[in-house]
């Protein structure tokens, strides 16, 4: 069986990581959590683990399927209630019509998890002016609209809330390969740190999440796009050597996400090699 499915049995059965702890069961009761990116890998699992600790979840993707796919099963994971929306982050005006349904119809959102997002590899001279709009469009593009239009009516409101931004280990850790990348995401951290600090007086905490290498489409599909499958089997051995993954499951990242929202943490790298490289990126910047 696939992660997602073991996944989503285990959840099911109250064996998952978040529910296994016992910890944050119905910490998030009748809460309304809108996750973007939620049709795949970690956007999903944490759209199932936020479920699982009672919230009632918006799963949003541009993959109509994939976000009913998503929804349906947190309804399963112990959401009271759960919607579909189907949205492309990047387009703002899109975006405007999402919280402005959202809050109409389902209530302001208390934990808003922008992950969405897409990987693109190649050297900073391959990489063409389209791939950087691409790229920066929905990575960069898509948190600050969510942020913009959900954390606004969250101010508003004058409860609190907690707004997640996934970013990555290549916001901090350098690379030749993934330069537009790693650009969108290095952008992403400082966005999340200057949004807590002028949001801190206001109840609303945020998080910049920054996951190194995590099992899902996206480390099987966009960073190795164009080569075969046995190209690609021999480049995520060699990305694993390098960085020693193991596997790294999306569910674990979930479980982070929702811990870093109960604690109000301000960074928090996940994996062992995004959490080696952010304590080195402290004292080497650019190391
Ligand atoms: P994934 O490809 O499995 O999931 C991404 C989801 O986002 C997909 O369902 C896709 O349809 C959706 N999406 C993409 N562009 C969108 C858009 N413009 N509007 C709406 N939905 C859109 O990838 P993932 O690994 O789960 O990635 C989730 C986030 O985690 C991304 O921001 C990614 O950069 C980040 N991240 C991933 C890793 C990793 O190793 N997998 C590491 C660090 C950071």
């Amino acid at each position: 069986a696939s992660w997602i499915e073991e996944f989503v049995t285990s959840v099911e059965s109250g064996r998952s990581p978040v529910m296994a702890s016992g910890r944050h069961a119905e910490r998030f009761g009748g809460q309304l959590v809108l996750v973007t990116g939620a049709g795949s890998g970690i956007g999903r699992a944490t759209a199932l683990a936020f479920a699982q600790a009672g919230a009632r979840v918006v799963a949003v993707d541009r993959n109509a399927e994939a976000a009913a796919r998503t929804a349906e099963s947190s309804r399963l994971a112990g959401a009271p209630e759960a919607w579909a929306e189907t949205v492309d982050v990047s387009d703002e005006q899109a975006m405007e019509k999402l919280a402005e349904t959202v809050t109409t119809e389902y209530g302001v959102v208390d934990v808003l998890v922008n992950n969405a997002g897409i990987g693109l590899s190649g050297s900073f001279f391959d990489t063409t002016p389209e791939d950087w709009k691409k790229v920066l469009d929905v990575n960069l593009w898509g948190v600050i609209h969510g942020c913009r239009l959900f954390g606004r009516r969250m101010a508003e409101r004058g409860q609190g809330g907690h707004i997640v931004n996934v970013a990555s280990a290549a916001a901090y850790q350098p690379s030749r390969a993934l330069p537009a990348y790693s650009t969108s995401k290095a952008a992403v951290l400082m966005l999340s740190e200057c949004l807590r600090a002028e949001l801190a007086g206001q109840g609303i905490g945020v998080t910049a999440v920054c996951p190194g290498f995590v099992n899902t489409a996206i480390t099987s599909t966009a960073h190795f796009a164009g080569v075969d499958a046995d190209e690609e089997k021999r480049l995520q051995q060699r990305a694993a050597r390098l960085y020693g993954l193991r596997n790294y499951p999306p569910e674990k990242v979930a479980a982070a996400i929702v811990r870093a929202v109960v604690r109000n943490a301000a960074v928090v790298p996940v994996t062992p090699e995004a959490r080696t490289a952010r304590w080195l990126s402290r004292f080497a910047p650019g190391a």
